[in-house]
């Protein structure tokens, strides 16, 4: 009974939900890593949930797990963006009435979260939802690729909040981390952290 209570439940990851940036910037190492996480997911049979749009690197992901013989999910908010963004060469294009409703189908339809560079949108997405495995909504795996030290001023944000209390030292652990995404795939399918309650009673 001690040996089943201390077993690790790991993550069958058959969708991944990526973030990325809605542009494709300046640093071709985001364009880089974000063909190498979709490769790695096409290579594992893991398929892609994302924003649904065509552009940057939400494009770029989109189009290489195609390329690859994947399966892509896109959920966009309707009328929120121009048509023009929406992917409609995917496999599944799921429209919702608004932002929150969008979030909401995205994170339900996925094991787990990976960001990779990205802007606000991408910030808003990574937090939410390591957010939400803090205070035990979901118990999906979280992380990010940190592309060419992207994330560096990320992490080092969060060891201080660490250091000064915010952020629970077990909690931190919630948002795993790797330099590449084969790694940070690896990472995630292993991840058994609990959630600590973030207030005591
Ligand atoms: P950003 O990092 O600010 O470029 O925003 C990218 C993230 O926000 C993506 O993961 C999307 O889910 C969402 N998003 C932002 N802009 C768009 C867009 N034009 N089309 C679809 N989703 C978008």
């Amino acid at each position: 009974m001690e040996q089943e209570a201390t077993l690790r439940t790991v993550t069958e990851l058959k969708r991944v939900c990526v973030f990325c940036g809605s542009s494709s910037g300046t640093n071709p190492a985001n364009e880089y890593a974000t063909i190498e996480l979709a490769n790695a997911m096409v290579e594992r049979g893991i398929d892609l949930v994302y924003g649904g749009g065509k552009v940057g690197l939400m494009g770029l992901v989109a189009d290489t797990v195609l390329a690859g013989g994947g399966n892509v999910l896109g959920i966009i908010p309707r009328n929120l963006f121009s048509r023009e963004v929406a992917h409609r060469g995917i496999t599944e294009l799921v429209e919702t009435e608004n932002m929150h409703e969008r979030k909401a189908a995205m994170y339900d339809a996925a094991d787990a979260f990976v960001a990779l560079p990205g802007g606000f949108g991408t910030m808003d997405e990574l937090m939410e939802i390591t957010t939400w495995r803090q205070i035990g909504s979901h118990a999906k795996p979280v992380g990010l690729v940190d592309t060419d030290g992207y994330y560096t001023g990320l992490l080092t944000w969060l060891n201080r909040a660490v250091t000064d209390g915010l952020v629970s030292a077990s909690n931190a652990r919630l948002l795993l981390h790797a330099p590449t995404a084969p790694e940070l795939l690896d990472l995630l399918a292993a991840d058994d952290h609990v959630a600590a309650p973030k207030w005591d009673s």
